[in-house]
């Protein structure tokens, strides 16, 4: 590794906030490990090794090849594939402890059809107002038997995908009641998914009921809240910190432009300082001029334009600054601490993107605080 740009991934922490999160769930209730995106930035393989060690009894991805990138990494705890899977995926899925998803009693007789002699199991997804995949509230019940009555398909678990429980309470209650009565329905037919499912990170603290057999947290469990109005919600920390070194220090003169289009230009005679990393590495452009990073005890701004390889930072109020010094983006560094969710205000998205932006060209470094 030549060049000092790394994410660094501290396994302890998602641990810790495994323990937080199952401090807030009944003791009846599982955690189903979310790990789509490559665990949010964080390495798909190395954190669900750390959540099996822990006895997270089912992950969950988004993609078929998310599933399959976890299998040839020596995973061996049920996956669950929570967008659309093909057909053709199946015969995998069946030798490989992979649970599908289905939307619908016609996409449920494809699988079937696909399973050949085995069987495939199946998670049954209700739309209850999110409105994208999922089998619509009212034919649920109705397809979801119809399904049941399949050869080689298992329906072992059942779930709805929350549209706004971090910010609208009663919507996520009628979510919540229309999912419940498909629930009641669906078993008053004679059938027992085992794995009744419906809380994302922000569904775990804004459902008023009971939080059903498992909760799916993916970002809580990467220790950053789900909604600025949760930020007290669950004691987690952040798993992630992007760090590099200053590379360059250089003395600009008063009037000088920084980086393309010269949107910057000095006020001062000023200690300009380049960094590493660039919107390729993921750290958005719209951080231009807006963020800050933290050098030897200080805060210092982004100055001009987020380049693709290289940003420049202002190091005039920090003389000592040297290069060869650690950077830090996000994280904590000499007591001081910038979060993903600080960066996303700024860059108008939320933590979500900037944790799973982090690109490949930043190598993942682990760390794990506990022998
Ligand atoms: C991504 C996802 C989750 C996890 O969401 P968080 O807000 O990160 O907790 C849960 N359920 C489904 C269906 C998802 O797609």
């Amino acid at each position: 590794m030549y060049r000092p740009t790394m994410a660094e991934i501290d396994l302890a922490a998602i641990r810790d906030n495994l323990g937080a999160i199952r401090a807030c769930i009944p003791a009846w209730t599982q955690v189903i490990g979310v790990v789509k995106a490559d665990a949010y930035g964080h390495g798909a393989a190395r954190v669900a090794a750390v959540l099996e060690q822990e006895h997270v009894p089912l992950l969950a991805v988004a993609t078929p090849d998310e599933a399959v990138e976890l299998r040839e990494a020596g995973v061996m705890t049920e996956i669950l594939v929570l967008g659309h899977s093909p057909p053709d995926f199946v015969p995998f899925a069946i030798s490989n402890n992979v649970t599908l998803s289905t939307d619908a009693h016609a996409t449920t007789v494809m699988y079937a059809a696909a399973a050949g002699a085995g069987t495939v199991r199946l998670h049954y997804k209700v739309d209850t107002g999110m409105g994208r995949a999922g089998v619509l509230a009212d034919t649920a019940t109705d397809q979801i038997m119809r399904s049941s009555a399949l050869p080689n398909v298992d329906i072992v678990g059942l779930y709805s995908h929350l549209a706004s429980a971090e910010s609208d309470l009663d919507f996520t209650a009628r979510q919540t009641k229309r999912f419940a009565d498909i629930v009641r329905d669906v078993r008053a037919g004679g059938l027992q998914p085992a794995m009744v499912h419906l809380a994302n990170s922000a569904g775990i603290f804004t459902i008023h009921a009971p939080p059903l057999d498992g909760v799916r947290p993916g970002i809580l469990l990467y220790g950053l809240p789900p909604a600025a109005s949760l930020a007290q919600a669950c004691a987690v920390q952040p798993s992630l910190s992007l760090r590099t070194r200053l590379e360059v220090v250089k003395a600009l003169p008063t009037g000088h432009g920084i980086g393309y289009g010269r949107t910057f230009i000095t006020g001062r005679p000023t200690r300009m300082g380049l960094i590493p990393i660039g919107y390729a590495d993921g750290y958005p452009r719209s951080l231009s001029n807006k963020a800050r990073v933290i050098v030897r005890g200080h805060f210092a701004p982004v100055v001009g334009r987020v380049s693709m390889d290289v940003v420049a930072i202002d190091v005039t109020d920090v003389p000592a600054a040297v290069p060869g010094d650690p950077v830090t983006l996000i994280g904590q560094q000499d007591g001081l601490r910038i979060t993903a969710v600080q960066l996303a205000e700024l860059a108008d998205t939320i933590a979500y993107e900037i944790i799973t932006g982090v690109s490949k060209r930043v190598p993942r470094i682990y760390v794990d605080r506990r022998p």
